[in-house]
């Protein structure tokens, strides 16, 4: 969801290098004619797909995208709802100065407005207000634990993040109210920014991801789609083709769909999510190397849903970015942002995420929105009760089952290399085989630019 914390002087010290990688991709001409005449298919019209459709055809490639799904964008999709439009997936630019998407809204006049995480309206669950002073202090406290975990990440990785975190709070020393804003505060760093509770992942995990050059996180007004059409231009998508299996040999790529058509190709990229390589979505022959079989086994695939709660009125302070109940475990956080001034409606978006978020999910339809609800009477009472509401089910979408990577015990960055590496005719794109940049839009996006160079550089 975020990468909302101040403290990101490890991050930031890995800036330097990731705009410069930026400036050169978003500037790159995408333009060596090496393969020009050959085919390629690419799976999946996501961002991965759609950015390696472009670079293929910027070098001359003949390019054949199949979707599964009826629309382009997986993961980024924004749908008419309650009177406005609103994304079900991916909705801000994370670290806007230098991130290549900027220029993308930039250039195709797409309004976006910043947003400052650490603007807080929390509640107690007996409803009393936790004042700003409370909530100052622990935002420092909060900054100076995520501070201290990336340095435990550089001396022990593959550390699971829970018992060290566990370890530091109760160095702490702290009980009550300031104890609970604590936690809930490191809750959205976790379940709802990882998409993972802190048993779920490693150090390493909590710490992967370089950001660009700072800069604000941007919502994008009128639905983050509109930067995905723009990537699109000029690519031709058939949607509702779901590829079944595929196959490589030495004179290229044969690829079977679910209605029973045979497609060929010189190579092939495929864009589809982790979720659906870990279900098999999609069989292999020959099968992946192992290592990539390895690396689709052990990297995590997190859960973050989206509920949102359509009141009659805003009534909440129109400066609030987060509102919350405090008193969770940290994998049980919950919060809950207004979307008044992105849509000029009396609307909030609640987030669950991570091992909680997928149970709720799996109690079956309408449970996540009310577990949200429930959290917000709970602080709020009737106040806090919308007059309707939704959300999403990320782990139940077929052609998702899930909703973004991360480091889960067991696995490395090093498995984010395996399922980028070539193999022979054959390439992986995704926001799983993003190093610098998991999990993002951004990330998928050049994932798959560059899955597609490695492609075409090697088409015989
Ligand atoms: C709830 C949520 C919130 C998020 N918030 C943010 C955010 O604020 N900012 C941000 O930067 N990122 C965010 N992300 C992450 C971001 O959306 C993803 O990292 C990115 O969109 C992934 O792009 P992708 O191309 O790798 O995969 P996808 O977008 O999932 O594209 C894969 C495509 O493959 C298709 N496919 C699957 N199986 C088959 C098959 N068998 N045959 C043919 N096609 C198939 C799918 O239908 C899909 O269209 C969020 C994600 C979620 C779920």
């Amino acid at each position: 969801m975020t990468k909302q914390t101040g403290v990101l002087s490890r991050r930031e010290a890995l800036a330097l290098a990731a705009t410069a990688t930026g400036a050169l991709v978003a500037g790159c001409a995408d333009s060596a004619p090496a393969a020009a005449g050959k085919h390629v298919i690419v799976v999946g019209a996501g961002l991965a797909g759609l950015g390696a459709a472009a670079t293929l055809r910027a070098k001359g490639i003949d390019v054949t995208v199949v979707e599964a799904r009826d629309r382009i964008g997986g993961r980024v999709h924004s749908v008419e709802r309650y009177g406005t439009t609103i994304d079900l997936g991916a909705s801000w630019i994370h670290d806007s100065r230098g991130n290549p998407l900027t220029a993308v809204a930039k250039s195709a006049g797409i309004s976006t407005i910043p947003t400052d995480y650490d603007i807080h309206q929390l509640r107690t669950p007996s409803k009393a207000a936790v004042s700003r002073a409370v909530v100052a202090k622990q935002i420092d406290k909060r900054d100076s634990i995520i501070d201290w975990l990336s340095t435990q990440a550089d001396n022990d990785p593959n550390a699971i993040l829970a018992p060290v975190l566990a370890r530091e709070l109760a160095k702490q020393h702290q009980s009550g109210v300031s104890a609970q804003t604590l936690n809930w505060l490191l809750g959205v760093e976790m379940p709802l920014d990882v998409a993972a509770a802190p048993a779920q992942m490693t150090l390493e995990g909590f710490d992967e991801g370089d950001t660009w050059n700072g800069g604000p996180d941007l919502m994008i007004r009128g639905g983050a789609i509109q930067l995905v059409n723009k990537i699109a231009e000029g690519t031709k998508v058939e949607t509702g083709v779901e590829v079944t299996s595929i196959s490589t040999g030495r004179s290229g790529v044969t690829l079977k769909t679910r209605s029973g058509s045979v497609l060929t190709a010189d190579g092939c990229v495929v864009a589809v999510p982790l979720g659906v390589l870990k279900a098999s979505g999609i069989k292999f022959d020959p099968p992946l190397p192992s290592a990539t079989r390895r690396a689709i086994a052990r990297v995590g695939f997190g859960l973050l849903n989206k509920s949102f709660l359509s009141y009659d009125a805003p009534w909440w302070d129109p400066n609030t970015v987060q509102l919350g109940t405090i008193g969770s475990s940290i994998a049980e956080t919950i919060s809950v942002f207004p979307l008044a001034k992105l849509t000029g409606k009396p609307l909030a978006v609640g987030f669950t995420g991570g091992s909680y978020g997928a149970a709720l999910e799996r109690r079956g339809a309408g449970k996540t929105a009310a577990a949200v609800i429930e959290r917000m009477r709970l602080g709020f009472g009737d106040t806090g009760v919308p007059a309707q509401s939704s959300q999403t089910d990320w782990l139940g979408e077929k052609f998702t089952r899930g909703s973004y990577s991360y480091l889960a015990p067991g696995s490395s960055a090093s498995d984010r290399v395996a399922l980028g590496k070539l193999n022979g005719r054959l390439i992986l794109a995704g926001e799983h085989t993003s190093t610098n940049r998991p999990a993002t839009m951004d990330g998928a996006w050049l994932a798959g630019r560059t899955a597609a160079s490695r492609l075409a550089a090697t088409l015989p």
